[in-house]
Order: structure tokens, then C-alpha cells, then sequence
């Protein structure tokens, strides 16, 4: 079509973010499709922080990384993993230039929301056994009850040694579930908020039925629950004292439309970043600088404690390849840039009136930069400056990257945070990207598989640079 010249000036003069399959090519769909499928296996095969850090750690390992050995001296190219807790993994490799110019960060997170058992779980009520949790991260309670959930577990013995628990993942295995009141009983429950509609006190998870050797006595289904998990596993009730077992929707990830153009799955905050993540740390071969992919724990409890980024886990870790040259970490730190790679909220047609359009990332439109996060008047976020936002735009321009920029709904209507904050504390030039997610923090979150290449391609491009 012809285009005027006011078209012309348009083109030329507005910032119109596009849908991304009109701007890339045909066969950058099929690569960006079957990117994702790689990413629904790791979906299913990690769905807790110790699942998807032994996940990356084996994807590592069978990628040329070998475990980090403080102290030791690597040379360009090699590819080095830390473990850190078995709930936090930073991948490494180590650049050409030296170390005093900096390391280029992508920092994702990969525990979810989810419901946690509490240390003394186990009671039987009505002939009906049942765990009592205590929610992790910022849940709609409601949407936890009647649907099928399957239990992950860490339990360490006395011994000190440990073992783990998956039950409700294989297809055959048994399910477990949050009972709901039935509608025709929900008179008064409906009068509660939202918010109220299942207290946190009424995330009982059902674990069973039946009583040990069919006898009459008292707490025989308990008994009979725990008699099933020594026989099976080794443990008993004052093992749960020192294990943590999360309870998670027992759904795989699955494609979403007649189109198939997004995936549906619980988990994508933040396994939607932490996968394309690994997978440039990967895929970086003899980068000019030192890059590092971090996936750490506890961002949706706000980042406190060791496996989380208010920790100074990363900064020891570039303390040691700062030592390594002989430099002491801060020089290193300060010269540093990170891609804080986290979602934000997509805009959902059905709930216009607490996103602002013009600043919303939508679904489709590519990966979304978030200059800050945080509430109210900016308040707990890091802000990142004009001259690093200038940068990151240059450079995923000059790539061919989709991207768009994406706040976090209205100004007053509510907010978040991420680990920009404490990257930025570092004295770190740092910014949020990440997949823009509709039903975010649901059982079950929706994302555009476009989006989700375009994060894989700009942590690829930050990682060249
Ligand atoms: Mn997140
Ligand atoms: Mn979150």
C-alpha cells in the first residue's frame, strides 16, 4: 500500500510497539516454537526451587560446566556452575576481557507461589487425614482449593542425610487437593472479600482416607498415612520437623489457543525468565566479557535469607573471580550490568481498569523493560537511570529484539518488586526485563511463546556484548 506522507512522519515520529509476529520473519516463529518446547519440559521437570536447581545444574553439566572450586584459577571460555544450597545456582563462563571491566548479569528467580507444609503438618479430623500449610508468596487463596496438587519434599533424617519426595507428577500416581465448600453451603462464605474467601487456615490439604489395617481406634487414618510414608520413604512424623514439602498444581504445561501461540502452566513467574536465563549462559561460547546467569531462590518472599538475592551470595561469588586477578570484588561489582529478568504483568482486556495502556506490556508485543517496579510513589524500587535504559534500548534494537516497555498496572492501583533492588544496592546498573504473563501468581499462568523467545534472545545478545 502506498503510503502517505503522513503515514511517512508517523512511522518516523511515534513510538508504536508491534505484534511480533508481523515483524519477524516465518521461520523465527518455527525457532521461537520450538524454543518453547525445550521450555515446557523444563516447566514439568522443575516445578520447586531444589527441582529446577538440579535441573539447570544437570542442563550445565551436560554443557560443558563443571562445578566452581573456590580459589581456583579459570581461564577464558571455561564454564563453571555454584551451587548454592541446592536452591540457587549461578552459571558462569569466563570472558576474554579481564575481569576488572565487569561481569554482564541475568538474574532470574525459581521458586514460585505455592502452599508449604507446616513443620508439624499431619492430623486426622472426621476419618480424613489432612496437612496443614502455610503459603508461600502472594497467592489468591481461592484459587488453590479443588484442583489436583502434587507434593515435592525434602525431608534430611538425623543422620543428615535426605530424602526426596515427588508423589502426584507421574500419570499414575495418586493426586492431592484443597477442599472447597459447595456452593449450595456458600451463603455466608460469600459475603467474605475475595481476599477472605478461603482463609489461610482453610488450605488444609487432603491426604487421605482410610484406617490402618481397616481397625477402629483412634487416629487410624493418621496412622495409617504414616505407616504408608515409613514403608515407602523411611520417615516419620518428627522427620517433617526438619523437611520442606511444597504442595504445587500437579498440571502439565500445555499450549493455550486453536493457534497454539501461548503456553499455559504454573510456574512461568519466574521459570519464563530463568529458562531463556540458562539457556544464553549455555549457549555462550568464548563471550568477550564474563557472564553470569543467577537463578535464586526466595524472590516471592521479598529476597531475604541465604538462597535469596538480598544475600551477599553473589557478590562472594565475584569476589572469588575478582581474586582470581588479583582485584578486590568491589572494583569488579561496580563495573557490572545486570538484566534483572523477571515478569510483569500482561495487559488482560478483561481487566482494563487497573492497567494504563499506554505503559502496559501486552502479550505478543515481545520481552517488556520495566524501568522500575516497586508502589505508590516509586517507592522500594531501584529506578533504572536514562544512560543504562539507553543502553539496554540500543542494544536490543541493533539485535532484532521484540520488546516493548511494560509497567506494573496504575500508579496507585497496587504494585511489586523484584531483584533489581538489591542488585542495584551492589552499586550494580541493573534493570528489570522479563515475559509479560497474564493470571500472574495463579495456579496456572498464561504467556505468548514469542515473548518467550525474545527474553532467550536479548539475555543472548546482553551476554555478546
Ligand atoms: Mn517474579
Ligand atoms: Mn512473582
Amino acid at each position: 500500500m502506498e503510503k502517505t506522507k503522513i503515514d511517512e512522519m508517523k512511522e518516523k515520529l511515534f513510538y508504536n510497539p508491534k505484534h511480533a509476529s508481523t515483524i519477524i520473519s516465518e521461520s523465527e516463529v518455527e525457532v521461537a516454537d520450538g524454543f518453547c518446547e525445550g521450555y515446557k519440559e523444563f516447566l514439568d521437570n522443575g516445578k520447586t526451587e531444589r527441582e529446577a536447581a538440579a535441573e539447570i545444574i544437570a542442563l550445565a553439566k551436560a554443557n560443558g560446566f563443571s562445578e566452581f572450586i573456590p580459589g581456583e584459577k579459570y581461564t577464558a571460555g571455561e564454564k563453571v556452575y555454584y551451587n548454592n544450597r541446592n536452591k540457587s545456582v549461578i552459571l558462569c563462563v569466563i570472558g576474554k576481557r579481564s575481569i576488572i571491566d565487569g561481569v554482564k548479569i541475568a538474574a532470574a528467580h525459581i521458586d514460585s507461589p505455592r502452599v508449604d507444609l507446616k513443620p508439624n503438618p499431619l492430623y486426622e479430623d472426621c476419618d480424613m487425614a489432612l496437612f496443614k500449610t502455610h503459603y508461600y508468596g502472594g497467592i489468591k487463596k481461592y484459587q488453590w482449593t479443588a484442583i489436583p496438587l502434587s507434593l515435592h519434599g525434602a525431608v534430611v533424617l538425623k543422620d543428615g542425610s535426605t530424602i526426596n519426595v515427588c508423589v502426584g507428577e507421574a500419570e499414575d500416581d495418586p493426586k492431592f487437593v484443597i477442599t472447597d465448600l459447595l456452593p449450595h453451603l456458600g451463603g455466608e462464605q460469600n459475603k467474605r472479600t475475595l481476599r477472605e474467601g478461603i482463609r489461610g487456615e482453610e488450605l488444609n490439604v487432603l491426604v487421605g482416607s482410610r484406617p490402618f489395617k481397616n481397625e477402629e481406634c483412634a487416629e487410624a487414618v493418621k496412622l495409617n498415612i504414616l505407616s504408608i510414608l515409613y514403608e515407602k520413604y523411611g520417615f516419620t512424623e518428627a522427620d517433617f520437623l526438619s523437611a520442606e514439602f511444597e504442595a504445587v498444581p500437579a498440571f502439565k504445561a500445555c499450549d493455550i489457543g486453536f493457534d497454539r501461540s501461548m503456553i499455559g502452566s504454573y510456574g512461568h513467574d519466574d521459570r519464563v525468565c530463568a529458562y531463556p536465563a540458562v539457556m544464553a549462559a549455555l549457549d555462550a561460547e568464548n563471550p568477550d566479557y564474563t557472564i553470569m546467569s543467577v537463578l535464586t531462590d526466595k524472590e516471592e518472599t521479598g529476597s531475604d535469607g541465604n538462597t535469596g538475592l538480598n544475600s551477599s551470595y553473589m557478590a562472594y561469588f565475584i569476589n572469588y573471580l575478582a581474586a582470581m586477578e588479583g582485584y578486590d570484588g568491589y572494583e569488579v561489582i561496580r563495573k557490572s550490568e545486570c538484566l534483572s529478568a523477571d515478569v510483569t504483568a500482561a495487559f488482560d482486556p478483561t481487566f482494563p481498569d487497573v492497567m494504563e495502556r499506554r505503559n502496559s506490556a501486552f502479550i505478543n508485543k515481545g520481552v517488556a523493560v520495566m524501568k522500575y517496579t516497586g508502589s505508590g510513589g516509586k517507592g522500594g524500587t531501584s529506578d533504572a537511570s536514562a544512560e543504562f535504559m539507553g543502553k539496554v534500548r540500543a542494544m536490543l534494537d541493533n539485535a532484532g529484539v521484540v520488546w516493548q516497555v511494560g509497567e506494573l498496572g496504575k500508579v496507585d492501583a497496587g504494585g511489586g518488586g523484584t531483584v533489581a533492588k538489591y542488585v542495584a544496592n551492589l552499586d550494580i546498573d541493573v534493570v528489570d526485563i522479563g515475559v509479560p504473563v497474564l493470571s500472574m501468581h495463579a495456579p496456572f499462568e498464561t504467556v505468548s511463546k514469542l515473548d518467550v523467545y525474545m527474553a532467550y534472545k536479548a539475555f543472548s545478545e546482553f551476554f555478546k556484548q
